[in-house]
């Protein structure tokens, strides 16, 4: 029932070589996708050599606890994530949702799953938060949509370099209530220099958070 329904929607093709599969990617592509080997920093999943904190967050700490990463953001990776957000193909949710539950400890347990919110202009644009469709596969019972919301609209941080990001998101999230205690798990597609997670996790533990974690499809790696 699961392999046909998968084939439906999938049209039995693999979106990246178009040929035959009954998951998003055929055996072969999933193989060679670039999945993220260690060691690597517990932090901030960029490469450490020993599996250590690595010197970056040593220097200054990120207001997050830790990170999760599935893949590196290139080749195809890339294009599956630009796939899912900007041509609307959601079929490609559960592939994501399935390699970070792969990466995600068993033992890493979380109050809640919050999807980085969209600005409201952003939402009504594309008609959906790809963070949340993932949420939806990885943990739809602890999903929460209204602890954290997104203020104002901020333009886009693709293509600014790092300084101009953690100022462009500064002010970017509000929490609404409080979240004394709790062990949050933020999910996104993408993390690039961590300046939106980090903003966020600054935004939560303002109001009471524990533990921040961040469960990222895709983390670029430090060199790019
Ligand atoms: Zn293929
Ligand atoms: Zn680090």
């Amino acid at each position: 029932m699961h392999a046909k329904l998968a084939a439906a929607l999938f049209g039995g093709t693999c979106f990246l070589c178009r040929g035959a599969a009954r998951a998003p990617l055929c055996a072969a592509c999933d193989a060679d996708l670039p999945r993220l080997a260690g060691p690597l920093c517990p932090r901030c999943a960029l490469g450490s050599p020993s599996g250590e904190l690595c010197g970056r967050c040593l220097a200054e700490a990120p207001h997050y606890d830790a990170t999760v990463a599935a893949l590196a953001y290139r080749f195809p990776a890339d294009a599956l994530v630009h796939a899912l957000k900007f041509r609307g193909e959601l079929a490609l949710v559960s592939l994501f949702g399935n390699l970070l539950l792969q990466k995600i400890p068993a033992d890493q347990a979380v109050d809640c799953v919050i999807p980085v919110p969209l600005s409201p202009h952003r939402l009504r644009e594309r008609g959906y938060n790809q963070a949340l469709e993932i949420a939806r596969h990885v943990k739809p019972g602890k999903i929460d949509l209204t602890a954290c919301v997104r203020q104002g609209n901020a333009p886009p941080q693709t293509g600014l370099p790092l300084e101009e990001r953690q100022r462009n998101v500064r002010g970017a999230f509000r929490c609404t209530r409080s979240l004394a205690g709790a062990r949050v798990a933020v999910l996104d597609d993408v993390m690039t220099t961590g300046a939106t997670l980090d903003e966020m996790a600054r935004t939560l533990k303002g109001s009471g958070a524990a533990h921040v974690v961040n469960w990222v499809v895709c983390r670029t790696p430090a060199d790019v």
